[in-house]
């Protein structure tokens, strides 16, 4: 193998590099071939010499949120480190390979609040849009202003609106546009007061989310808007009550969690994965031993028994990766 001339003009492309290191789940094979972007510059000629050498294409952050397939990606892995960083009053421009914990850090330092719900997650600015990541109801696309992203070949500026924001969507899960940079915008607060703020979000999480490696949520939790279920045959079906029904459901989703509590799936395990036992809807890889076909199984295993004893189709929030 050799690395096609359409990619040498990026230099530094390195073949076969692992891509476990590359993720926080410590899973996957290589990418055929791997590029670190350190600009939106670079992330443009990277994505336009991909396709000029007609090689499929992914932009990696911290790999927070995908399963890579144990063969691997076939094409070309952008690693995205593009941490530009530009504060101006309230309005803060970052490039789309700033973690979203040092961006919020960052903030905080110059007396700038409003995203602390975003305290503790993982991941970059650029997937965070892409996945409007959040918690306590609240998604990342709600601080957005302008989003500057590479779409059909061309760079452009995208509003709130054309990016569709709804929980853990935005459009650019159907279009394959990648974020170069983001303009958000946020309310003038005490350091000290963001930081407690941000550290209490910290702790809530510890005590909920398993530390092993993971790739958080699995599965998407049920939006009882749009779900239309039968709450009293899904109560049987779960052996539930009403009352212990309302009290999980009461900021309008039915969690993942607490299907696979009253189904008994929790601490389940297919080879080196196991459903946590503290987190009903996270995958975990205590020994670093699992591998992406696993895990893959372990999720069509969850959602066939969930289908099967309660008629729900679950989605993933996941993204797959050279599957
Ligand atoms: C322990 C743990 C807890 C978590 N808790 C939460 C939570 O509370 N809420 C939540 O929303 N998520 C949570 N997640 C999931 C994850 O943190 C988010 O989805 C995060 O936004 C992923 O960022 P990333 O940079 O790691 O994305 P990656 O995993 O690298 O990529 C995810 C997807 O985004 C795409 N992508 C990456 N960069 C760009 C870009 N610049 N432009 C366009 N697309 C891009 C990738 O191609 C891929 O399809 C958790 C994950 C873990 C491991």
């Amino acid at each position: 193998m050799s690395i096609p001339r359409e990619l040498q003009s990026l230099g530094r492309v390195v073949e076969g590099a692992s891509l476990k290191d590359h993720t926080t789940f410590k899973i996957g094979g290589p990418a055929r071939f791997l590029y670190r972007a350190d600009s939106a510059d670079a992330m443009v000629q990277a994505l336009q010499a991909a396709a000029r050498a007609e090689l499929p294409q992914l932009v990696l952050g911290e790999g927070s949120n995908v399963l890579i397939a144990d063969a691997g990606f076939p094409g070309l892995v952008i690693l995205d480190r593009n941490t530009a960083l530009d504060i101006d009053g309230t309005t803060v421009t970052c490039g789309g390979g700033l973690k979203t914990m040092e961006l919020l850090q960052r903030c905080a330092d110059r007396g700038l609040g409003g995203m602390e719900f975003m305290a503790g997650i993982p991941g970059t600015v650029g997937a965070a849009v892409r996945g409007n990541a959040g918690a306590w109801g609240k998604g990342f696309g709600e601080l957005c202003n302008q989003v500057t992203c590479f779409l059909g070949g061309a760079v452009a500026q995208l509003r709130p609106a054309d990016l569709q924001f709804a929980y853990r969507y935005s459009i650019l899960r159907q279009k394959p546009g990648i974020v170069l940079a983001v303009k958000i915008v946020l309310a003038k607060r005490p350091a000290e007061q963001v930081a407690r703020e941000a550290a209490d979000i910290v702790q809530k999480r510890n005590e909920r989310i398993p530390p092993d490696p993971s790739i958080g949520s699995i599965f998407k939790n049920i939006d009882l808007k749009t779900a239309h279920l039968d709450e009293a045959k899904l109560c049987q079906a779960l052996d539930a009550t009403a009352e212990e029904f309302h009290a999980k459901t009461k900021f309008g989703k039915l969690p993942v969690g607490f299907l696979t509590e009253r189904l008994g799936l929790r601490g389940m395990r297919i080879g080196g994965a196991q459903l946590s036992k503290q987190h009903g809807n996270i995958i975990i890889n205590p020994e670093c031993t699992a591998t992406a076909d696993e895990v893959a199984q372990l999720i069509a295993f969850i959602k066939t028994r969930i289908r099967n004893q309660t008629g729900i189709q679950l989605q993933e929030e996941i993204q797959y990766a050279g599957f």
